[in-house]
């Protein structure tokens, strides 16, 4: 992999930060990740979008325009050589020449590289569907909690995942402030009832696969709304998925043991999977 990082392009293995970084000491950072395909950037301009209105939350400044960063994004790709990338762009608090505790002191930091693409859910998943845990744990919305500004904060997620292990599944989903599902480690949760999509709406990262599947569900006249999901209407739906740029769409057929539905991927579920990597060959989505 290739990494931009202060002003220059390097091999992964050189690009390194110094550890008084409040990216580092106090997670006081945003930042993005994008998906390139066949050479490819899918939806690169929400991703854009996402990571400058973090920097502006975040009362974050760096010396690059969107078209910088785009530029700066291609670049390391181009570089790495690898036609199917996980590319993320981020930026640090950084860290205070004189070691103030002033925030407004510290000198921003934006990095950004390109790294072999590797899916939350490999082949063998996608075929017959993950294995989830629902853990007791609470997402904590990062970065005061906003979620919003996409943070990288995880330790209410990490702690979920060992839950999961725990009890033989191969991924967690964890809970939001009211019991309800949240999210899990890097992606975003659907149900499917009655050909009906919902999707938790508060204190979950606005994921832009979950995003692309609102879209894909308009155009293909499916209802699809943004509302509580308990956990008890997880386990009742006909199918489940949950969404990710690391991944796309992943079929769950399995949450604490017992099969959804029929315990095989659902039709809705494998319709919208066709059409989101459809959507990676077709200009206008990129
Ligand atoms: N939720 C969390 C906590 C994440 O970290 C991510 C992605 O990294 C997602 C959801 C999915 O978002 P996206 O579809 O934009 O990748």
């Amino acid at each position: 992999g290739i990494a931009f990082l202060d002003g220059q392009y390097l091999p992964m293995s050189q690009a390194k930060v110094s550890v008084l970084d409040w990216g580092f000491l106090h997670s006081d950072a945003t930042y993005d990740t994008v998906h390139v395909w066949n050479g490819r950037f899918f939806r690169l301009d929400l991703h854009l979008d996402r990571f400058f209105r973090g920097l502006e939350k975040l009362r974050m400044t760096i010396p690059f325009d969107r078209d910088d960063v785009a530029d700066i994004l291609h670049n390391c790709v181009a570089l790495s050589g690898h036609r199917a990338a996980y590319v993320e762009m981020l930026c640090t608090r950084g860290a205070s020449p004189s070691f103030s505790r002033d925030p407004r002191q510290a000198i921003n930091r934006f990095m950004a590289f390109a790294v072999p693409f590797g899916s939350v859910a490999n082949a063998e998943q996608l075929q017959r569907g993950l294995r989830v845990a629902i853990s007791d744990k609470v997402r904590i919305p990062p970065a005061s909690v906003d979620p919003s500004i996409k943070n990288y904060h995880w330790l209410d997620l990490v702690r979920g995942l060992y839950d999961a292990y725990d009890r033989g599944a191969e991924t967690a989903l964890i809970l939001d402030f009211n019991g309800n599902v949240a999210e899990g480690p890097g992606f975003n949760v659907f149900r499917v009832k009655d050909g009906k999509l919902s999707t938790p709406a508060i204190g979950v990262l606005p994921g832009i696969t979950r995003r692309t599947v609102f879209d894909l569900c308009a155009e293909e006249g499916l209802v699809a709304v943004a509302a509580d999901v308990s956990v008890a209407a997880l386990k009742a739906a006909d199918e489940v998925f949950v969404t990710s740029t690391a991944g796309g769409i992943m079929p769950v057929t399995e949450i604490d043991g017992a099969p959804i539905a029929d315990g095989k991927v659902g039709s809705v579920t494998s319709r919208l999977m066709a059409l989101y990597w459809q959507k990676h060959d077709d200009p206008v989505w990129s």
